[in-house]
């Protein structure tokens, strides 16, 4: 069987040609203004920040704005509520991005939930959750919302198949699972404490690996012909799947890197677009 190989990375570049455009269009109409994405990067971890770097220059590689906000590793709940109240208010400001995970002292809930709903391009937000788990308008979470653009993408039928999502952390697996099924997948979650994690995801005819471990998910637990998604990032360029085996035998895949890192800043850019287009007209 020839593998479908789901190009995150070359699909992202063709969606960031369609968005210059598109901020071009705006910035044309409305005396130049730009969406602008704000970011809040709190302590100095490496990996955060460079995500939250990357984020910018996604931005700019597209025409928008950014505006970087450092805070120190001491920061409180307070100030970074008072922060994204500031940000909130500010009219030049149209998404907000908290870098995940902030230090522990930081009730990184309450400060999710901050963000006004409109600005919550990277769809952190209970509300927004709970909008997009009924089916109503909602910036999605990020990682999983681009999956979902890149199925669509390469059309793949996902009505009927029973999906398995592994993990289910309230920015990933959660969301993934109800996005699945609001697609009209029949959804099993797995997590820590599932029992025979093994022979729920032989049944799959979609697995989803958000588990965190390298090449956790072994190749021969999963079926031929299945649809392999891999959200998964380790050091060398490993996922939470073993995907070297699987190539021939599935019907898609998401390489490692390659496909699902590169479709969640791009959903970022695509939903702070929409809530800058919104905000600007
Ligand atoms: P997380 O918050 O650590 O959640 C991991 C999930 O895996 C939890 O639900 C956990 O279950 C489950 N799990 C842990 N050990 C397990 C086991 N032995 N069997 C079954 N399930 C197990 O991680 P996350 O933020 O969702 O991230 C997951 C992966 O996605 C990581 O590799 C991360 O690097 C990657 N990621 C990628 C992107 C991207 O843009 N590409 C973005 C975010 C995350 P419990 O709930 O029971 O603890």
């Amino acid at each position: 069987m020839e593998t479908l190989i789901l190009d995150g990375k070359y699909q992202a570049s063709c969606y960031e040609d369609e968005f210059r455009a598109e901020v071009a269009n705006l910035k044309a109409r409305a005396n130049n203004a730009t969406p602008v994405l704000a970011t809040i990067l709190v302590g100095a971890d490496p990996s955060s920040a460079t995500y939250v770097r990357m984020k910018g220059e996604a931005c700019r590689r597209i025409g928008m704005d950014s505006r970087k906000i450092e805070m120190s590793e001491q920061t409180t709940t307070e100030e970074l509520l008072a922060t994204i109240d500031e940000l909130n208010a500010d009219e030049n400001v149209h998404g907000i991005l908290l870098q995940h995970p902030v230090p522990a002292q930081i009730d990184e809930r309450a400060c999710f939930d901050r963000i006004a709903l409109e600005k919550d391009v990277d769809g952190v937000t209970c509300l927004g959750f709970g909008r997009m788990a009924m089916g109503e308008s909602a910036y999605g979470s990020a990682t999983p919302a681009g999956i979902m653009r890149l199925l669509e993408k390469y059309k793949l039928e996902l009505s009927g198949l029973h999906a398995v999502v592994v993990g289910r952390s309230p920015i990933l697996g959660k969301p993934m699972a109800l996005m699945l099924l609001n697609a009209n997948c029949t959804v099993t979650i797995c997590h820590s404490r599932t029992k025979d994690l093994e022979r729920h995801i032989r049944e799959a005819d979609l697995v989803v690996g958000a588990v965190g471990i390298p090449e956790f998910i072994k190749a021969d637990w999963i079926k031929d012909g299945a649809i392999v998604v891999d959200a998964g990032y380790h050091t060398g360029g490993v996922g939470d799947i073993e995907l070297a085996p699987l190539n021939g035998r599935v019907k898609a895949l998401t390489p490692v890197p390659g496909g699902v890192g590169p479709m969640t800043i791009n959903t970022l850019i695509a939903q702070t677009l929409t809530a800058g287009t919104k905000a600007i007209k």
